[in-house]
């Protein structure tokens, strides 16, 4: 309509001047007003598409090529989750029949790479919506009612782009909603409750007949600390769990990532499937692209499994580094390393699959075990052992320096979280307990009752081999790595000494 009384007002306009000229009528001063106003209303134009260019156009818009489910590796059991859900969107008549109420919010819980935000964009091309995307962390500031504007226009956004684009729902995603949906205590952070308040009004706002839909699509990897009032029905009623893959998930992710790298032909996916234990989906692209970096540093024109092998120790540890380290120091680190080692082959015979003097990351050196079967149950002998192997790096150094290095900072770390899961399985000489019962100084007893029990038995145990360090010391500093094999090759040796 715009553009018809532009054309209109075009074709007007010489018309009036012929006929004002036919009067006699000087229009030079017409004609002078008329340019001054068409060049205001070019200018005017110009900013207005500048507008549209930058703050018109959302940020939060993403027009990403379609992602389906197919795209998305293992998580088989969210994504059926989801397609449910979704239904209800999809089945618009069906669920009305029913008089089922309409689904608002979709919560999606799980640990980061996981896939949350591609399940997200799965769930907008399956329905058919605009999609579109916030963090948290964009709502917040400094100033009262600015989040919270925020949050309104981000929902008008989606209901004017679902119009012009003439479909008829819209997926809003927000990632990290825990930073606004935190729970509320009172008043201290009034401008988050304002922002969480908009977002249940919108969420409120939203009925089963209006056109456009919104779906709003949530992901947090602490759910615990969500609000209650985003939890109960009519908001985020439906909480899906997006868990680490397992094994069978991880060689799906990984062969949708192979799908555009040129692979040796022995390179077997389940096998590295296998190495990659409690790797998450984002890990696990990072494995297949890290490992492509490493065929192109070796101009090979194909991605070996040696590249994928070097690519998952980045992944786990970090990049190789050129630290410099002295004599002694590598000695310390390599009697550290074969602590573990050994301790490892005694608990669980054959796990070593590579003890390295590189290094790498945060550490001097590391112990690479064999990939263990994916595992939801321990039992406390299982745990005991862990943290034998933990310690064994520490206890190594105590046999043979009479002290310890900062070295086993990282291995504590480890050790302290598992007294923490025997702790509350109720593992330990506590009995069953819960956590909310425990003081920091009956933690601090318990940590230190199972700690020293512990490295009392890896010492001992260690102590009783100190022939495999002796058969082990010199290759391993001189090797700088050792693989599994080799490592109990040397490992007998000692042990017949
Ligand atoms: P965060 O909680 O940190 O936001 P997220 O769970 O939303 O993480 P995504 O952003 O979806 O994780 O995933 C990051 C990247 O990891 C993806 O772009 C993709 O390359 C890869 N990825 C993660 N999970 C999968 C999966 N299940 N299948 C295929 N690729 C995956």
């Amino acid at each position: 309509m715009r553009k018809y009384s532009l054309e209109l007002l075009i074709g007007f306009f010489p018309v009036l001047l012929l006929f004002l000229i036919y009067m006699g009528v000087n229009v030079l001063p017409f004609v002078f007003l008329a340019v001054i106003a068409a060049a205001v209303l070019y200018t005017a134009q110009g900013r207005g598409k500048l507008t549209a260019l930058t703050g018109g156009k959302s940020r939060n818009e993403v027009k990403a090529a379609p992602f389906s489910f197919d795209q998305i590796g293992g998580q088989e059991r969210a994504k059926e989750e989801l397609v449910e859900a979704l239904d209800f969107l999809v089945k618009r008549d069906k669920i009305e029949k029913l008089g089922i109420r309409p689904l608002k919010g979709i919560l999606l819980a799980g640990p980061p790479g996981t896939g949350k935000t591609l399940l997200a964009k799965a769930a907008a091309h399956y329905t058919d919506s605009i999609y579109l995307a916030a963090s948290g962390s964009e709502f917040v500031e400094m100033y009262v009612g600015v989040g919270a504007g925020r949050v309104r226009d981000l929902f008008k956004e989606a209901r004017t782009k679902a119009k012009k684009a003439g479909k008829s729902s819209a997926v809003i995603f927000i990632d990290e909603i825990e930073v606004i949906g935190g729970k509320r205590d009172g008043g201290q952070h009034r401008e988050y409750d304002q922002t969480l308040n908009q977002l249940l009004t919108e969420m409120d706002g939203i009925h089963a007949n209006e056109s456009p839909r919104i779906l709003l699509i949530a992901a947090t990897n602490r759910k615990e600390m969500l609000d209650g009032a985003l939890l109960r029905p009519g908001r985020f009623d439906r909480h899906i769990g997006v868990e680490l893959p397992d094994k069978k998930g991880r060689q799906h992710i990984l062969s949708i990532h192979a799908a555009n790298k040129p692979l040796e032909d022995s390179v077997s996916l389940e096998r590295l499937a296998e190495q990659t234990y409690s790797f998450s989906g984002a890990q696990l692209e990072s494995v297949m692209n890290e490992a492509a970096i490493y065929a192109m540093r070796e101009a090979c024109e194909l991605i070996a499994e040696r590249h994928f092998l070097m690519a998952i120790d980045k992944v786990m540890l970090g990049e190789k580094t050129d630290r410099e380290t002295s004599e002694e120091e590598r000695r310390r680190v390599a009697l550290h390393e074969l602590g573990h080692a050994i301790m490892a082959e005694l608990v669980r015979p054959g796990s070593v699959s590579q003890v390295a003097l590189s290094p790498r990351g945060g550490a001097l050196g590391y112990v690479r075990h064999q990939p263990q079967q994916d595992q939801y149950l321990y039992t406390k002998p299982f745990l005991n052992g862990q943290i034998r192997i933990t310690l064994a790096g520490a206890a190594a150094e105590e046999m043979f320096y009479g002290d310890r290095s900062t070295g086993s900072r990282g291995d504590f770390d480890q050790a302290v979280n598992i007294v923490k899961t025997l702790v509350e399985s109720g593992l330990t000489s506590l009995g069953i307990i819960h956590a909310s019962m425990m003081t920091p100084e009956s933690w601090a007893a318990i940590t230190k009752e199972v700690l020293d029990e512990q490295m009392l038995a890896a010492k001992a145990l260690l102590e009783e081999r100190r022939d495999i360090f002796a058969a082990a010391l010199e290759t391993l500093l001189k090797e700088e790595s050792l693989d599994g094999e080799t490592f109990r090759r040397l490992m007998r040796s000692g042990e017949a000494a």
